[in-house]
């Protein structure tokens, strides 16, 4: 996602762009290569990932134009708040500051968004109308051809870095007024002295629900202080619900494992409690897949110290995928001098743990 978006917008632009991917865009082994991700504004007090967020809908939507895809389903997504004070309040905030539309319920309104329903220990609802769900390895495939059509070429290779340049195990020593590395996972190996990932595995479940679970208006979900959030079925694969703690490590070369039976317990647990005719659904599918974590959640981009012309950029830590055009927007805008990205962005040391995606803990 990062590198097809970045190549993506710098070739739209009028850059000569190379884009090397060892495998192809979008290959399930990536951190991008699921069916679905979220796309929402709410990131809490922050203000510059909500801006991003509400930057990367127009984005998605110039590409769905550029290349006739549905790629953003706009179904919006519930946050189902616990508490009057938490993350959902400061959500609100930052949107009454940035003008995001949104929508503050009493928790039996739920009754209307969802086929099944339980208000059961939630304070209130945050409605995000314009928030939804992207057709995620669909939409960095998009990325991709896309970038091919403005005139970038892709080369399929596994690159190293090798001074400032990529040396392509074809033999290939490719040189450019900037490389920037956006590999995911392999990051934290290629890059060890200068950026720390954390490479974890988790869990995915699908639920069959029936057609009501289908219909266009069910919102996506997430349970912030819980830990878990999920969609309504979307392209037929079962409502999701997947467990949002930081799983255990799993080597980025490693086979991806079957999921666990634990963590189906989990994703049963939270539908019982609050879609309860789902308690007993039979399960469509289940996978794993890798979040790229760094220490505190922060996207990596920026050049390395003692060489400006080689650039990192990664990080994603579960909650990259949404912003990816208006990123690489913002990248494209500090490698020409224009506009500076967050410091906490730069390489170098971090401290651990803010939380961008939910609480992260478990239930
Ligand atoms: C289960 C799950 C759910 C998620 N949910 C959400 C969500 O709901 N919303 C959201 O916004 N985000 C979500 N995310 C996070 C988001 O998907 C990731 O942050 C994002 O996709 C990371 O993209 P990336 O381009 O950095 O990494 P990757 O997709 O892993 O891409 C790295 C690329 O680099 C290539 N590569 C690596 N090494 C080399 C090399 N040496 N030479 C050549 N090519 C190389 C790989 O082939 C790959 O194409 C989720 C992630 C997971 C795993």
């Amino acid at each position: 996602m990062f590198g097809a978006s970045l190549a993506w917008w710098l070739a739209r632009g009028g850059t000569h762009v190379t884009l090397v991917d060892r495998f192809e865009p979008g290959d399930p082994r990536t951190t991008s290569g699921g069916e679905s991700r979220l796309i929402r504004c709410g990131h809490g007090p922050d203000p510059h990932y909500t801006a991003s967020a509400r930057r990367a809908r127009t984005l998605w939507r110039e590409l769905e134009a550029e290349c006739g895809e549905e790629l953003l389903v706009e179904c919006g997504l519930t946050w189902l708040a616990h508490r009057d004070d938490g993350w959902e309040a400061r959500t609100i905030a930052t949107f009454e500051r940035q003008g995001i539309p949104y929508e503050r319920l009493a928790p039996d309104a739920g009754a209307r968004l969802f086929p099944s329903w339980s208000p059961d220990g939630l304070t209130f609802l945050l409605h995000e109308p314009e928030a939804g769900v992207l057709r995620a390895q669909r939409a960095v495939r998009a990325l991709a051809r896309r970038a091919v059509a403005h005139g970038a070429e892709l080369v399929h290779a596994a690159a190293r870095p090798e001074g400032a340049a990529a040396r392509l195990d074809d033999g290939r020593v490719l040189e450019a007024d900037v490389v920037v590395w956006a590999c995911g996972a392999w990051l934290g190996r290629l890059f060890a002295e200068h950026v720390e990932i954390r490479s974890t595995r988790q869990e995915l479940f699908f639920f069959d629900g029936g057609p009501a679970w289908a219909a266009p208006g069910v919102p996506a979900f997430v349970d912030f202080d819980q830990a878990i959030y999920g969609t309504r079925d979307i392209d037929g694969l079962g409502v999701k619900a997947a467990p949002d703690f930081d799983g255990p490590p799993l080597d980025p070369d490693a086979e991806l494992p079957a999921a666990s039976a634990a963590g189906e317990a989990i994703a049963r647990r939270f539908l019982a409690e609050r879609f309860p005719a789902l308690a007993h659904s039979p399960l469509s599918g289940s996978k794993c897949c890798r979040y790229e974590l760094s220490p505190d959640a922060h996207f990596v981009a920026g050049p390395l110290p003692e060489q400006p012309s080689v650039w990192l950029l990664g990080g994603g830590s579960g909650h990259g995928f949404k912003h990816g055009p208006a990123l690489a927007e913002q990248v494209a805008a500090a490698l020409a001098g224009t506009a500076a990205l967050p410091p906490h962005f730069a390489l170098g040391a971090r401290g651990a743990g803010s939380f961008l995606r939910t609480a992260g803990a478990a239930l």
